[in-house]
């Protein structure tokens, strides 16, 4: 356990276990990923009676003002106010949040919605080219705080490559990054590498560099910046904050999101779940979570067994069941979608108790229709990576149930940046079989139906000329 400056003195935070039995309280001053007392996972907590809380979320607006001010520039450090575990002065941003809530009309089209009904909220604009820069600004944060010089996590990419960045702009700590082997897209390993994180490869998959990177951070005293992190799931709940800014702070009907670790769709659930206490907003939307169907432990605990979370008393038999079955099979998480191949989900039971907040649903939807709906998202304006585009195929899944009503408001998170995972992208829209076949035949994609393919042409200006008409004539 490392121990810094007396954050807990500082703010009227608190560290909670989420068992409702147990409710063991901890300082914010200290750096834990479980209830020392049963095991279960951490809130960070407020005694909002003794906080300056916003009377309305418009206030928010102003700080729009100050925007030369880093702190109310960042999309996180704005909402404060909605996070106040830190003093501000010690909260640290690289420039993080400034995403948009973008309509699109040719996804909305896809999916079935009404036109005006489907907004994207794109945070592959972070600087490191994912949400995941929310939550580490705010983890970052309280590592700082309680003087970590070190800190690490196992990544399937997006995490490291947030880690990476908030240690190499601030440089307040050296990240140690752990990833499986061969599941890390180039785009992501890049980032890491080029950020100078010391990046461990160990032979195994994404829960296995899980595993390891808990007893390795215990063992030397790094600060863990995983989901498991509570701190983290506080700054990713300003992403909301910032869907509702982008709805004119109009709470929409559904909030559809991809599935991985289930850091997001807790801390979802948590700031909606806040917003109605605090008075903040009148409803909680309806949270659905979507998983790859090659990596679908949520949906099978959640749609197939029935596990609830049940006022704080979920079966976690079901679960423990489930995972001893899947290692008997020797069954592994496999999806194109690799920020979201994982077969033990961390945050499993905030996750369900969001879903008993937001009166939530999960999906899964195949690596044929995640890579469609992304061909669908890229062609829409802003384009995503894979694991992203499971939003969009579950909203076009539930449209067809009759689940999400034609007219209803549907916001997905994209997740990352297109430029994240150039080879399924390119695998997707390649005019060479053999290509496509390598990277996609593996894992069940047939067909390519939105393939934007380039047009190839010997080196001639009549037939590059030619090609061109034809091409227009056809569009
Ligand atoms: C981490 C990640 C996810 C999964 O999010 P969880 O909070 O772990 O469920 C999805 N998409 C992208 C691009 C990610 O980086
Ligand atoms: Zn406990």
């Amino acid at each position: 356990m490392i121990q810094g400056a007396n954050l807990s003195a500082a703010t009227a935070a608190f560290q909670r276990c989420i068992s409702p039995d147990c409710g063991a309280t901890y300082g914010v001053d200290e750096a834990r990923v479980a209830c020392q007392r049963c095991g279960n996972l951490l809130d960070v907590e407020y005694d909002w009676n003794r906080l300056p809380v916003p009377r309305s979320l418009a206030e928010f607006e102003r700080k729009w003002a100050g925007r030369d001010d880093p702190h109310s520039f960042s999309g996180v450090w704005r909402f404060h106010e909605l996070l106040p575990f830190a003093p501000l002065p010690q909260c640290v941003t690289v420039g993080e949040g400034q995403t948009l809530l973008h309509p699109s009309e040719g996804v909305a089209r896809y999916v079935g919605l009404a036109p005006g009904r489907l907004h994207l909220q794109y945070e592959g604009l972070n600087p490191s080219g994912s949400f995941k820069d929310n939550g580490m600004s705010a983890a970052f944060t309280h590592a700082r705080c309680v003087g970590a010089t070190r800190a690490a996590c196992a990544s399937t990419g997006n995490t490291s490559a947030s880690l990476a960045i908030y240690c190499s702009v601030t440089r307040l700590m050296k990240a140690v990054i752990f990833i499986g082997s061969g599941k890390i897209s180039y785009g992501k390993l890049s980032q890491a590498l080029d950020y100078g994180a010391l990046t461990v490869q160990i032979q195994g998959d994404f829960d296995d560099a899980m595993a390891r990177v808990q007893e390795v951070s215990k063992q030397l005293g790094i600060y863990l910046v995983n989901s498991v992190n509570p701190f983290r799931l506080e700054g990713q709940k300003t992403i909301m904050y910032r869907v509702l800014e982008g709805l004119g702070w109009e709470v929409p009907d559904w909030i559809v999101v991809p599935g991985g670790n289930l850091g997001n769709s807790s801390a979802f659930g948590k700031a909606f779940h806040e917003l109605h206490k605090l008075g903040l907003i009148p409803r909680i939307p309806r949270l659905a979570i979507i998983n790859a169907a090659g990596a679908n432990t949520l949906n099978e605990l959640v749609e197939k067994r029935g596990l609830r979370w049940n006022d704080g008393r979920p079966n976690m038999e079901i679960a423990s069941g489930y995972y001893q079955q899947m290692d008997a099979q020797r069954r592994r998480a496999s999806t194109i979608a690799s920020a979201i191949e994982i077969n033990r989900p961390v945050n499993l039971t905030k996750c369900i108790r969001a879903i008993q907040w937001c009166n939530g649903l999960v999906r899964e939807a195949t690596d044929q229709e995640i890579l469609d709906a992304k061909a669908q998202v890229g062609a829409g304006g802003l384009g995503c990576e894979p694991a992203s585009a499971a939003s969009v195929a579950g909203v076009k899944k539930l449209v067809a149930e009759g689940v999400i009503g034609r007219d209803q408001q549907v916001v997905c998170i994209l997740t990352g940046h297109q430029l994240k995972d150039p080879t399924a992208t390119v695998a997707y829209h390649s005019a060479d079989p053999q290509q496509f076949q390598e990277v996609l035949g593996s894992r069940g994609v047939r067909s390519a139906a939105f393939a934007n393919r380039a047009v190839a042409v010997p080196n001639d200006l009549d037939a590059i000329i030619g090609a061109i008409q034809t091409a227009r004539d056809e569009g």
